[in-house]
This record gives C-alpha cells, sequence and structure tokens, in this order.
C-alpha cells in the first residue's frame, strides 16, 4: 500500500489511525456529503463537535479528486491554535510532513510548501490572501469551519465569498458548524442544501447548583475535589475565563489534591489557553499517564481551560465538565472608544457546547455552577457574534481594500452604525481613507500590514523620522504577548530585572530596550532566564519582525537609524510613534488624573507601566477595562508635538472644551508668536 501523496509505503501508524477514523461519525456520511459537493456550488454540515468535521471532511474532498493540478483545499479556523492543532493531527492522519502536503497558515507563521494541498489557515489568513488574489484562485474547495462561532473573520468571508461564488462557477464551498443555528446561513447562501451528522454522544447528566455561587473559581476548585474523592475514574475539564486564572486554579488543585495524600489516587493537570505553546497544547491530548505502580489507582487527568475547549479543540476522555458559566469577551465600545476584556455569563449555547464535552467516550456529567433558574432566565439564547462587539476599523480597511463598500448588507448581521462610524473617522484621521471614504495610496499600502491601523501608519511614517528600525522592534514587540515574566515566589527580583530594561520615557522605549539586549546578548535563553524575559514572546517577535521587514521591501519603505548617540534618537522614536498613535493621548488633568482627548474619559495608567513620574501627556497602546478603566503600554510625549504632527486631529473648532483645550490653544498661541 502506497500512499498517493508521498509515494511512499504508509507506516503501520497510519493504519492504526485509520481504523479509529472510520468510526467517527462523519464517515457514515462519506459519499452522501461528496454527492452532495458534486451536485452543489454550496454545502452546509453541521454535526457535534468530534464527529470529525475538521479532521476528515477536508481529507474526503482531496480523495474525491475534486482537485486540478496546483489547485488547493483550504479549511479556515476561527483561531491559531485549532488551525495549527488540527492541521499536524491531519498530517499525521495522512502519514505525511506537516508543512508539505498538509500545511498551516497563521498570522506571522507560515507552515506549507508549494507541495501543499491541504492548507488549515486562520479565517483571518485566508482574507489577507484574498487581498492579493480577489477570486481565491489558487483554491478549489473552501471549507469555513467552525462557523458557529461567528469571528468577525468568518463573518466577514461570508459576505465576500458570495460574490466569489458568483464569478467562480468551479469553486466548491462547504460551510461547517457544530450548532444547529444554521438556518441563518442556508438564507444567506441562497437555500445551500444542509447535511445532518448525526453525534454519537453518550447521554450527559447535567447537575445545577442550588444557589448562586460566590466565588465561582473557588467552588470550580472544590467541585473538582470533590470528583475526584467521589466519582468513578474519568477525566475532567473545568472552564475557566483567562490564563491567569486558569494557571492559578492549576496550582491550587495540585496543592489541594497533594494536601489529601494517600487517601486519593495521582492526577495530571494541564491548563490550556490560547498564547500556550503549541508543544504544550498539543500535550492535552495525551491519554491520562498509566498508574504509578501496577495496582495502584488510575491518573486522572484534569484539565483546565479556557473557552478554546469549547468547539475549537476536541479533548477526548472527558468525563466530567465544571462550567462556572462564564467566559471572557472582548466588548470594544465606540461611544469612548475603549476596548473591555469582560468576564461575562456564557449563552445557553456555549453551555450546551460545555456539555457536549463531557459525552464524547462515555457517559458523562456536567457540573453547572449555577442555579437552574438561571439558566433558563438569565442567559441568552445565542453568543453575540464579534462582528456586534469589536473595534471594526481594521475591518473597514480590509473590506474596502477587497472593494466592499456596502457595510450594511455585505453582512449576515450589520454591525452598529456607531461602530463603523468610528472605525470610518479613524482611518479618514490616519490618511488611509479621503473626506469621501476612499482608499487612498497610503490607505493600501497600510492595508498590507497585518496590524492595527495606528501602528501600520506608524510604521509607513516611520522612515520619515529616520527610525524605521526601531519602529518595527516596537511594533514587532508590541505584537507578541507579554514579555516580561514574573513568577509569584520571585516578584521582587523580576521587577528589579525589569527596572533594567526601563526607559525614563515610557513602555515603548522599554521595550524597545529588550529587544536590543536579547538581540546583544545573542539571543541567549539563560540571559532570557536569568533576567525575567520570556523568550518565546522574544522569538516570536523577532519573526513578526522579519515578516514586516519583507512588506515594507515589498512597498520600497527605506530602513533607517538615527545615530544613537545623537539627542534625536529617541525624539524622533517618539514622534514616529505619535504619528501613528495621535488618537491615543491621554492629558494629566490639575485633578491628578487623566483624561482621554477629546472623549474625556477618565484613565489611569497600568501598574505595570515603568514610568518614574507622571507626564502631561501619553500616547497609549491601548485601553482596557477592567478593574479600572486603564491605559497600558504609555508614553511621554510633549504638547506640541500633538500640533505639529497632528494638526487636523488636534483642530480646535470641533474639540470639547476641557483642561487639555485650554492647554494646546496656548500651544498654538506660543507656535504662532514664534514664527
Ligand atoms: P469536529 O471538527 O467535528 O469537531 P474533529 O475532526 O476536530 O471533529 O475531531 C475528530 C476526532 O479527531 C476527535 O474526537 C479526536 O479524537 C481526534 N483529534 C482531533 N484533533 C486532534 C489532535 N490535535 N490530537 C489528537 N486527536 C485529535
Amino acid at each position: 500500500m502506497f500512499n498517493r501523496w508521498t509515494g511512499w509505503k504508509y507506516s503501520q501508524r497510519y493504519f492504526e489511525m485509520l481504523d479509529k477514523r472510520k468510526t467517527l461519525p462523519v464517515w457514515k456520511k462519506k459519499f452522501q456529503f461528496l454527492q452532495y459537493l458534486h451536485d452543489n456550488q454550496t454545502v452546509i454540515l453541521v454535526g457535534e463537535t468530534g464527529s470529525g468535521k475538521s479532521t476528515q471532511i477536508p481529507q474526503f474532498v482531496l480523495e474525491a479528486d475534486f482537485l486540478e493540478k496546483h489547485s488547493m483545499v483550504a479549511c479556515t479556523q476561527p483561531n491559531r491554535v485549532a488551525a495549527m492543532s488540527v492541521s499536524r493531527r491531519v498530517a499525521e492522519e495522512m502519514d505525511v510532513t506537516i508543512g508539505e502536503e498538509v500545511g498551516y497558515i497563521i498570522q506571522f507563521e507560515d507552515c506549507s510548501s508549494p507541495k501543499t494541498i491541504l492548507k488549515y489557515l486562520t479565517d483571518c489568513m485566508l482574507l489577507r490572501e484574498a487581498m492579493a488574489d480577489p477570486l481565491l484562485e489558487r483554491y478549489k474547495v473552501i471549507i469555513l469551519d467552525k462557523a458557529h462561532e461567528r469571528t468577525l473573520a468568518t463573518d466577514v468571508l461570508f459576505g465576500y465569498l458570495i460574490e466569489v461564488l458568483r464569478n467562480r462557477p468551479d469553486l466548491k464551498l462547504v460551510i461547517m458548524s457544530a450548532t444547529l443555528e444554521v438556518e441563518k446561513f442556508q438564507g444567506w447562501f441562497n437555500g445551500a442544501p444542509l447535511m445532518k451528522v448525526p453525534g454519537r454522544l453518550h447521554p450527559v447528566e447535567i447537575f445545577y447548583t442550588v444557589d448562586p455561587e460566590r466565588d465561582y473559581l473557588e467552588a470550580a476548585i472544590r467541585t473538582v475535589v470533590q470528583i475526584h474523592l467521589y466519582q468513578p475514574p474519568g477525566d475532567i475539564l473545568v472552564f475557566l475565563t483567562g490564563e491567569e486564572e486558569v494557571e492559578n486554579a492549576c496550582r491550587k488543585i495540585t496543592k489541594e489534591i497533594c494536601n489529601l495524600g494517600d487517601q486519593v489516587g495521582p492526577i495530571k493537570v494541564f491548563p490550556l489557553y490560547s498564547t500556550l505553546s503549541p508543544a504544550m497544547q498539543q500535550e492535552i491530548f495525551q491519554p491520562a499517564p498509566a498508574p504509578l505502580n501496577e495496582d495502584g489507582p488510575p491518573v486522572r487527568k484534569i484539565v483546565v481551560s479556557t473557552n478554546i475547549a469549547e468547539t475549537s479543540l476536541t479533548i477526548d476522555g472527558i468525563v466530567y465538565v465544571i462550567d462556572p458559566g462564564f467566559s471572557e469577551q472582548y466588548v470594544y465600545n465606540p461611544r469612548i472608544r475603549a476596548e473591555s476584556v469582560l468576564v461575562s455569563p456564557i449563552s445557553k449555547s456555549s453551555a450546551h457546547q460545555r456539555s457536549r464535552c463531557a459525552g464524547r467516550t462515555q457517559t458523562g456529567k456536567c457540573f453547572r455552577l449555577y442555579p437552574e433558574r438561571s439558566f433558563n432566565n438569565d442567559l441568552q439564547p445565542q453568543s453575540y457574534p464579534e462582528i456586534l462587539r469589536l473595534n471594526l476599523a481594521t475591518t473597514v480597511l480590509t473590506l474596502k481594500k477587497l472593494g466592499i463598500d456596502d457595510f450594511v448588507h455585505s453582512f449576515l448581521d450589520p454591525p452598529a452604525p456607531e461602530t463603523l462610524m468610528r472605525a470610518l473617522e479613524v482611518l479618514n484621521y490616519l490618511g488611509a481613507l479621503d473626506d469621501d471614504g476612499n482608499l487612498t495610496k497610503l490607505g493600501e499600502i497600510m492595508s498590507e500590514f497585518p496590524l492595527d491601523p495606528q501602528m501600520s501608519k506608524m510604521l509607513v511614517v516611520s522612515a520619515e523620522f529616520n527610525c524605521s528600525n526601531e519602529i518595527l522592534s516596537i511594533s514587532a514587540m508590541l505584537s507578541v504577548p507579554n514579555c516580561f515574566v514574573r513568577p509569584r515566589e520571585a516578584k521582587t527580583a523580576a521587577d528589579e530585572a525589569k527596572a533594567h530594561f526601563g526607559h525614563i520615557d515610557g513602555d515603548h522605549l522599554t521595550l524597545l530596550n529588550v529587544y536590543h539586549a536579547y538581540k546583544q546578548n545573542n539571543e541567549d535563553p539563560s540571559w532570557c532566564f536569568d533576567n525575567f524575559i520570556n523568550q518565546r514572546a522574544l522569538k516570536a517577535a523577532d519573526n513578526v519582525r522579519q515578516q514586516l521587514v519583507r512588506i515594507m521591501a515589498r512597498f520600497n519603505l527605506k530602513l533607517c537609524s538615527s545615530d544613537f548617540n545623537s539627542p534625536d534618537y529617541y525624539v524622533n522614536i517618539r514622534k514616529a510613534l505619535l504619528s501613528g498613535y495621535f488618537t491615543q493621548v491621554a492629558h494629566l488633568e490639575r485633578t491628578g488624573h487623566y483624561l482621554t482627548m477629546k472623549d474625556n474619559q477618565v484613565v489611569h495608567l497600568h501598574p505595570s507601566n515603568c514610568l518614574d513620574h507622571k507626564p502631561e501627556w501619553v500616547i497609549y497602546n491601548e485601553n482596557v477595562l477592567t478593574s479600572k478603566n486603564f491605559i497600558r503600554t504609555v508614553t511621554d510625549i510633549p504638547g506640541d508635538w500633538l500640533i505639529d504632527i497632528a494638526p487636523h486631529y488636534y483642530d480646535l473648532s470641533n474639540f470639547p472644551s476641557c483642561e487639555a483645550k485650554r492647554v494646546l490653544k496656548r500651544l498654538y498661541r506660543d507656535t504662532k508668536n514664534r514664527k
């Protein structure tokens, strides 16, 4: 038996996996599915998480010879974790090397080759590809997977692909969803046929608490311990909200169960969240380890995860699910232009998905840490799609580049007019759109950077300030997870180490210092360890930087630096920062509070900042509402630069009256007098 893709003999593992694949529910529907796809341009496929959609359907398509020479199958995923994890799995199942016949593409990482015939990619990356290849001609079949998650990019693709299908009768589209609410999709795609894959799930018994829990984290940990003490063997999956909470819970669970000593069997606890390293994410798919001694009790696997385990990843062997009923959601408030990470109640549909995770291998139990009446009365039926709750500036720029102007009729759920207005307004201030809303030359270039528009603008103009090398490094550092490690047991040492990198003018320059120091120390892992620097973040930043350099080169944007010993070295960098972020400025009022410009929101410098003083004006990278309204990653800016660099934004004729306005007025007067 030879592998038709590689020409090599199949490995033993291939056959083992094939046997398991054949038991997946989608296999029973293989021929029906292929018939549907043969007869229709678009097919909608619904099946429970774990029924084999993401891993098998693309392989069915490959085997059925829909492809012509040099064409490919694309399968989108809502996030990078899912794209990497599924593609690795499928490469294994097809007995090929990942990155060759089967590849993946995620933001800043391309693991594919000219040999690739099946490409898993995030929905955002497919949109990016559409910018260069508007009819997506390299693909013969496009599969939009996990459409029920309704990410922003998937929603945009819904709108975009309708047009592509019209222009390309040879293109096939498959929409896959884990939830049944697909009438909307069917309506959108002119009544495309719907195929249901019956689940093979086992029953899951649902338990509720009598009263609401005051502290869901503590309740979740208590429930894990109870299950471990009193319930038969079976793995546990706990849903929490964010990375820190997950790590914290893992520590507490381990400690509490250790304290029980020999009364109970051993456990193995796995954290799971999107910024975890791919190797660690892969670990959760391993079955629980064998008992410590031959007739000892089995080891219980406990996965503590963010929402990502809900439908993005399928973990087999889970028998108990603990669902406190919350998830972390990004919500953008266009009125104050602030993004908040809200821990909010999940929807009924999410609660249902979570409970299903317990029934994949055998009969399971789901412990909802809220009363049944809350489930019935308080939870929304569905989660709000991202298009209704995120900042749309980047999306609008992408849409403009793709030639979509009708933002109301291009979407399943049209975005809020206020959010759209905000997006158009900021793009106009940045010079990406002209006053008629058309894409400018600058906007065209900005849209090529996979960054938010402020950052793209800053990069594009940085050469004018003679510091594009430094702005590249800062942009790269801002695009990766936090590089400062602060272990609980060594907080003081970590803070001292961080202080060494501190720059008096602010956090952006501190990040630049870290990047430079990393390079000067030859990217040495032990240097990172000694200095409490997360090496993975820096490696990622280095990679991001290289990719950005490539985009700069494509547009002949010059790479340059000012002389490090010149007094202008940092001045130039800060000016370039401001030329991108002039809409994100806060002013220190006499009351001692910062107010954001134009919106006049009270904000606080995030405690992670490295300033030793409170500057009168700061630019900030993000405005996040957590326990307070914080501005994070801030840099000191002299007020007169505002009117120098962004006079069109700081035009006082349309400025709300406030202390900052009076200061700006004076600055304008002073400049005029000087002239
Ligand atoms: P669906 O898309 O319908 O949710 P999948 O195709 O993702 O289903 O998963 C089918 C099965 O493949 C899962 O039940 C699991 O056994 C296996 N599987 C999927 N991804 C992985 C992975 N990364 N590692 C190990 N097994 C996996």
